[in-house]
């Protein structure tokens, strides 16, 4: 039986966080540079919550835009996980509407898997799951409540969470090789 790993998509597979950075810039230009985002909170002081969600509605309708590249590791991350016997989900927290240009990025950047789940809770995945891949805290601690290996990448809003629940890395390349020397 073949092992599942539920991959996200923003900051795991792409840059997500320097996109969302020149979107509030445009809304209020003191906005800090994502290198000083120790919360994912960082609309707070900045803009309003409805702004913020409505930056990242635009973010994800335009998905498939020139700008919008997945890190250069991801598609071999993602077909090394399936060349190991992984039923790969890639599972992003984004409008239902989004779904087409989602699925046109990660078929223009030849990004393999075997489902794409679009909802507002991909921890319905979570009691299937062997492997999750995210940046978010909250979803990681789910993921391990779950019994699944939790891992993902380094970042600022991040960093203060990576403790014995779940491994956090610098690149895709590192978080794949926790993930084989461990399941
Ligand atoms: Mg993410």
């Amino acid at each position: 039986m073949s092992k599942t790993a539920v991959i996200d998509i923003d900051n795991t597979l792409w840059q997500f966080s320097d996109a969302l950075y020149l979107e509030v810039k445009k809304i209020n230009d003191n906005c800090p540079t994502p290198d000083k985002w120790n919360t994912f909170n960082i609309w707070e002081g900045y803009c309003s919550l409805e702004d913020f969600i409505a930056v990242i509605n635009t973010i994800h309708h335009n998905q498939d835009s020139d700008q919008y590249l997945p890190y250069p590791e991801s598609q071999n991350f993602l077909l090394a996980l399936k060349e190991h016997g992984f039923h790969v989900i890639i599972a992003s927290h984004r409008m239902l509407e989004t779904t087409q240009q989602t699925e046109r990025w990660l078929a223009r950047h030849r990004l393999p898997y075997d489902e794409l789940h679009i909802s507002h809770d991909k921890t319905v995945l979570f009691p299937d799951a062997d492997i999750v891949v995210d940046d978010l805290p909250r979803t990681l601690k789910k993921a391990v409540e779950s019994g699944a290996l939790g891992t993902g990448l380094l970042f600022p809003w991040n960093r203060a969470h990576a403790g014995n629940d779940f491994k956090l890395f610098q690149n895709l390349n590192e978080v794949l090789d926790y993930i084989l020397t461990s399941s």
